[in-house]
């Protein structure tokens, strides 16, 4: 098992890293006050190539794997999980979609503009009475000649507000339960896309998360992603792929509280000595960086396979879990070696803080990471 990063993938690692200390790290404290969109952020992205990771060459992205996008999204989260968030939404969920399951003509139409960010795109699953339980939605596709007209109301939409296509998960079998839902390419261009209520959040502020109405909006046949009433499948495949960038975040949110720790533990002097001295002090910033590590191996396990076409599920949801959990472990921590200074908005890891926090919830949260794991093991 080889754990060192090719000389390709370690070029890939630093110019990330450049681009996002320089770009994005001023950008994220002034989005996190404003809570305006990090449009600029996501633009310069786009300038990377950061926004066709997951879209093949010949349709002009990037094409870096599941391997390299975790890569770059540890260094784009490092810096803002606010354009983290947008990034891996976009690549994981969104162009994802259509490099796996859209036909030609969907490709053709649709992923060149999403690699450069002439296009954004969003994914709506979420509904209000349909959050782990992804399956019981209730938001409806009724066929009308070749087309279908989409009536419901989404909730909790990433940068729905901003973006300009979105994959729709929507019910066109009442009866069928799982086995009644289609995805659909919407643009929000279209007539009856409506955002609705910003949610006032208390991290990824530069992030908009909006309810999404869909007003009797008339979608073509050809924008159905796979085929009719196999879209619940769809949707849980993406997010095996989603958990993986989610987890990138984890990476990068938890790397950023480590360095503020270290920084301030040697600055800080108490008792006539730097903080980092004393043995309570080194004993968090073990722990953290063990659990940062133990983190990054699941991630790059995950990625591999699934750059390998080999099944992840399982290893996403580890990695997810995990890198979750230490991102909130070392904000917490993070924060306590800063004392009453971690408290303020002087320093960035109270943003870190509130930021990591999401992390465990959305792609499935904490607790349905465990259930998908332990069904993967007890599944005759
Ligand atoms: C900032 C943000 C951005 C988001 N972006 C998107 C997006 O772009 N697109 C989208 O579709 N969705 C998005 N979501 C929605 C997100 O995926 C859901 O919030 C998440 O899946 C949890 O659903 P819920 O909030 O309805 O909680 P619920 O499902 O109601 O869960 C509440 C609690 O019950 C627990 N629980 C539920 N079922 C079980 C079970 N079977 N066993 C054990 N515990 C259980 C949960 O773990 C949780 O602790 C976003 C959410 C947030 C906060």
């Amino acid at each position: 098992m080889d754990f060192e990063l090719s000389e390709d993938q370690q070029m890939l690692q630093q110019a990330a890293r450049e681009f996002a200390q320089s770009e994005l790290v001023e950008r994220a404290a002034e989005a996190d006050r404003t809570e305006e969109f990090v449009a600029d952020s996501i633009r310069l992205c786009g300038e990377m190539g950061f926004l066709g990771m997951s879209v093949p060459e010949e349709y002009g992205g990037s094409a870096l794997g599941a391997l390299g996008a975790v890569l770059v999204l540890t260094e784009i989260n490092k810096a803002c999980a606010a354009t983290g968030t947008t990034v891996s939404v976009h690549n994981s969920l969104a162009c994802e979609s259509i490099v796996r399951f859209g036909s030609d003509e969907l490709k053709q139409r649709y992923l060149p503009k999403l690699a450069t960010g002439e296009m954004l795109g969003g994914y709506a699953l979420s509904e209000a009475g349909s959050g782990s339980d992804a399956g019981s939605l209730v938001c409806k596709a009724t066929q009308d000649g070749d087309d279908w007209i989409l009536d419901g109301t989404k909730l909790w939409i990433s940068h729905g507000s901003v973006c300009d296509l979105v994959v729709v998960f929507a019910r066109t079998d009442a009866d069928a339960g799982n086995k009644g839902i289609t995805a659909f390419l919407v643009e929000s261009a279209w007539e009856g896309y409506k955002p609705g209520k910003k949610e006032v959040k208390m991290g990824l502020r530069g992030s908009p998360t909006v309810e999404l109405h869909l007003d009797k909006m008339r979608v073509p046949g050809s924008n159905v992603l796979g085929e009719v009433n196999r879209g619940f499948g769809i949707a849980m495949g993406l997010l095996d792929g989603g958990r993986i960038g989610i987890a990138g975040q984890g990476l990068g949110i938890s790397e950023a509280c480590l360095e503020a720790a270290v920084k301030f533990a040697g600055e800080r002097e108490q008792f006539g000595k730097p903080i980092a001295a004393f043995g309570a002090v080194q004993e968090k910033i073990a722990e953290m960086a063990t659990k940062l590590e133990a983190a990054r191996l699941l991630t790059y396990r995950a990625a591999s396979l699934k750059d390998a076409g080999k099944p992840h599920g399982r290893e996403a949801s580890m990695a997810k879990l995990e890198a979750s959990r230490a991102s909130n472990y070392c904000a917490k921590e993070a924060l306590q070696i800063h004392g009453g200074a971690g408290y303020t908005r002087d320093f960035p890891v109270e943003r870190y803080f509130r930021d990591a926090r999401v992390t465990e919830i959305y792609e499935g949260t904490t607790e349905i990471q465990k259930l998908v794991i332990a069904r993967s093991y007890l599944r005759p």
